[in-house]
């Protein structure tokens, strides 16, 4: 035994594994994809030659490789001490990380008709993380537990109020490990204790949203009952119409087709026409592309729109944070964005913001800015093998 951690991603077709020593360094990560197809492969990070799998291999079949791929490389000795799970929902019944146990799993599969992409394949890896490992204890942490603090204004919607009472239709909101890791990154940049610290969160991916952090605490953020609403994504088309449903439905469209268009074809993709790439579309931008262009342009409309919509949720601001994989590496985006916001005196400083940002966390902002402009690196790996770590030990 040599106190690693391990952190299992279970997405529907593919597994990401990362592990850390007992000090919470990284020491190893991998991903096996195209699962339960015939060309299953993983790749240990780092490492040129991939790993093959066996044709249709499934999730557990590829933890148990790579898990034997870990141990021969003597990166894992023996078991670990400790098995971190993402888990996408929650419900409202976990407000923090939990340990796995027969009640954390019967919770799980309650909560699964509102996450049915994620929940399910999330009990896959745990279950193939069971097999492999019974003695040792595993911890899911959820997307949506950080948001459990939001005030009933902000995590209700003006529907029927037996909706929310019968069926849990409210917002619960994503992406909270990130958000949680930017509440305590940022205080500590900002040389201030977490529970007196307010940011505003933007967390900018193939996925995005935004968070208002209040002291510590999420109280407003942008996704709401299904990772759908919100920002512009690379193929998620955040807030629409409602009444889009009934005006495509009277033009022979189902509502599943609309669902699959919503989640899969708009955002930059169906914006563009090209692709979900930031990168790729800022490139096509540069040389005259129109329609990558507007693309571009329409997302950091809506995230300027929401960063001012979030002051709204806040009495004090120490921060507006990026991250995530355009967040963090967009100095355009940051650039676009902030000039929607000279109201509410935000100014990014352009040769700072240029020449920093780069996984590697720091301050943008113009020195005339009335609030600091920052960059960090997420990292929900890290939070999820501490959470794993902690629970396991207590
Ligand atoms: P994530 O889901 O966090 O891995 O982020 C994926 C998104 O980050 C994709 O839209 C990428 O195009 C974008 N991205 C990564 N690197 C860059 C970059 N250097 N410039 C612009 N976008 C980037």
């Amino acid at each position: 035994m040599d106190e690693s951690i391990l952190v299992v991603n279970s997405g529907s077709s593919s597994v990401k594994l990362a592990l850390f020593d007992k000090h919470h360094q990284k020491k190893a990560s991998a991903l096996a994809e195209r699962l339960n197809k015939q060309d299953a492969i993983a790749h240990i990070n780092g490492s040129p030659e991939p790993i093959e799998l066996p044709k249709g291999a499934n999730h557990q079949q590829a933890l148990q490789i790579l898990i034997e791929t870990f141990t021969q490389k003597e990166l894992l000795k023996g078991s670990p001490i400790a098995i971190g799970h993402r888990v996408v929902h929650g419900g409202e019944t976990f407000r923090e990380a939990a340990l796995i146990d027969s009640y954390t799993i019967t919770a799980i599969k309650k909560v699964s008709s509102l996450a049915p992409l994620h929940n399910p394949v999330n009990l896959v890896g745990i279950d193939a993380m069971q097999a492999l490992f019974p003695a040792v204890p595993q911890v899911a942490v959820f997307d949506t537990a950080y948001h459990q603090t939001l005030p009933e204004k902000a995590y209700r919607y003006a529907l029927p109020k037996h909706c929310y009472e019968d069926w849990g239709v409210r917002r619960y909101g994503f992406h909270g490990t990130s958000h949680y890791f930017m509440a305590q990154e940022a205080a500590r940049l900002l040389g201030k204790p977490v529970d007196s610290t307010s940011i505003i969160s933007a967390h900018l991916g193939n996925g995005c949203s935004i968070t208002a952090i209040q002291y510590g605490k999420s109280v407003d953020t942008s996704m709401g009952l299904t990772p759908l609403e919100g920002l512009v994504m690379g193929t998620r088309s955040g807030d629409v119409d409602p009444g889009l449903f009934d005006y495509l439905s009277g033009r022979g469209v189902r509502a599943s087709e609309v669902h699959a268009m919503l989640n899969n074809d708009s955002g930059l993709m169906g914006l563009s026409g090209h692709t979900n790439d930031m990168r790729t579309l800022c490139e096509l931008a540069e040389q005259g592309d129109k329609p990558a262009q507007l693309a571009i342009d329409v997302f950091c409309f809506r995230l300027a729109r929401y960063i001012g919509a979030m002051t709204a949720s806040l009495t004090h601001l120490d921060a507006v944070v990026f991250t995530g994989g355009i967040g963090e590496n967009s100095a355009q985006v940051r650039q676009e964005t902030i000039k929607h916001l000279g109201l509410l005196g935000l100014e990014i400083d352009p040769e700072r913001n240029q020449q920093h940002g780069r996984q590697t966390e720091s301050q943008v902002n113009h020195a005339d800015s009335r609030f600091p402009i920052l960059v960090i690196p997420t990292n929900e790996e890290l939070v999820i093998a501490r959470a794993a770590s902690r629970l396991a030990n207590a």
